[in-house]
C-alpha cells in the first residue's frame, strides 16, 4: 500500500488542531487533514513514539507486530523526520512544529526557543505531560517542558509506562507524549534487523497493546509514531549494529498511526 507522506513539522499543528487550540507560532507545516477530519473534537490527544521504529523496520517485523498491524488497518500514513534524524530533534519538532534551527533543541539539555505545544495548552488552561526514562529526551526535555512528567524512577520503559499510567489515571492530562526508548537502544547495538531486534519490536507491540486500548478508554485520541528510523552498520571486526542521523529513508521515514478514542 501506498501511504502518503507529510513532514514531522505536520504533528505539532495537528494536535493543536485537534484540541481547537492555533497551531504554534514556528511551526513549519499545515495540519494533517485526514488525522484532524478523524480526531476532530476529542478532548485529550496521546502521542506514543515508539524510538527508531522507521517505516522499513516496521515492515521487515511486521509479523513480530500484529497489534500495530491491526491498528494501521485504516488510519495510516509516513512521517519524514527532519535532519538531522536524531531523537531530541525530531521529538523537539513534534512539539514545536519547527526543525532545529527553529526550535534549538539539538541535544535533550538544550532549551526551545520558540513556542510549544505544551504554551499552547497552558495558555488555554489545560495541561500537558511528557514522559520518558531519566537521561532520555522524553523525560529530560519534553517532560521540562510539560506541566507533568514521569512519577517514579524511569529506570527503564515499564517504570516509564508505569509512571504514565499513574499520571493519567490520577490529572488526565489533555495532551501527552512519550518515548518508548528500548527499540532504539537495541537496533543501536545489534542493528534494526537482528534477532535481539525482532524481540524489541514484539516488546515495543505489547506494550502498546496495553497502552493503546487504556488511553482509548480514558478518552485519548491515540498517535503512535517514530522520531526516526535505523539502518544497519557492520564494523571493521565484522559486527553489524545500528545507526541514524542521514537523510536515507531508512532513517528519515517513520509510520504514523491514528485511532480514536472508545469513548
Ligand atoms: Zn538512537
Amino acid at each position: 500500500m501506498r501511504l502518503v507522506e507529510y513532514p514531522m513539522q505536520a504533528v505539532a499543528p495537528t494536535v493543536a488542531a485537534i484540541l481547537g487550540l492555533p497551531k504554534p507560532a514556528s511551526a513549519e507545516a499545515r495540519p494533517i487533514r485526514p488525522v484532524v477530519r478523524d480526531l476532530a473534537g476529542v478532548d485529550r490527544v496521546a502521542v506514543l513514539g515508539v524510538d527508531a521504529l522507521g517505516l522499513a523496520i516496521r515492515r521487515h517485523w511486521a509479523q513480530q507486530m500484529p497489534f500495530l498491524e491491526g491498528l494501521a488497518d485504516h488510519r495510516q500514513a509516513t512521517l519524514r523526520a527532519v535532519m538531522p534524524s536524531v531523537t531530541p530533534v525530531n521529538f523537539g519538532c513534534m512539539v514545536t512544529g519547527a526543525g532545529v534551527r527553529r526550535h534549538g533543541a539539538h541535544a535533550f539539555d538544550r532549551d526551545f526557543r520558540c513556542q510549544t505545544l505544551f504554551d499552547l495548552l497552558r495558555a488555554a488552561g489545560k495541561t500537558s505531560a511528557g514522559f520518558g526514562r531519566r537521561g532520555w529526551t522524553g523525560h529530560e526535555l519534553l517532560g521540562r517542558f510539560a506541566d507533568l512528567s514521569n512519577a517514579g524512577p524511569g529506570e527503564n520503559d515499564d517504570d516509564v509506562d508505569a509512571g504514565l499510567a499513574a499520571i493519567v489515571e490520577e490529572a488526565r492530562p489533555d495532551f501527552l507524549i512519550v518515548q518508548y526508548g528500548a527499540t532504539d537502544e537495541v537496533f543501536h547495538a545489534h542493528g534494526p534487523y537482528s534477532d535481539e531486534a525482532g524481540e524489541a519490536v514484539a516488546a515495543a507491540d505489547a506494550w502498546l497493546a496495553r497502552r493503546v486500548p487504556a488511553l482509548r478508554g480514558q478518552g485519548y485520541g491515540v498517535l503512535v509514531l517514530a522520531d526516526h528510523g535505523q539502518h544497519a552498520v557492520v564494523d571493521d571486526d565484522g559486527v553489524t549494529n545500528g545507526n541514524h542521523g542521514t537523510d536515507s529513508d531508512e532513517d528519515c521515514l517513520t509510520p504514523l498511526i491514528w485511532v480514536t478514542p472508545t469513548q
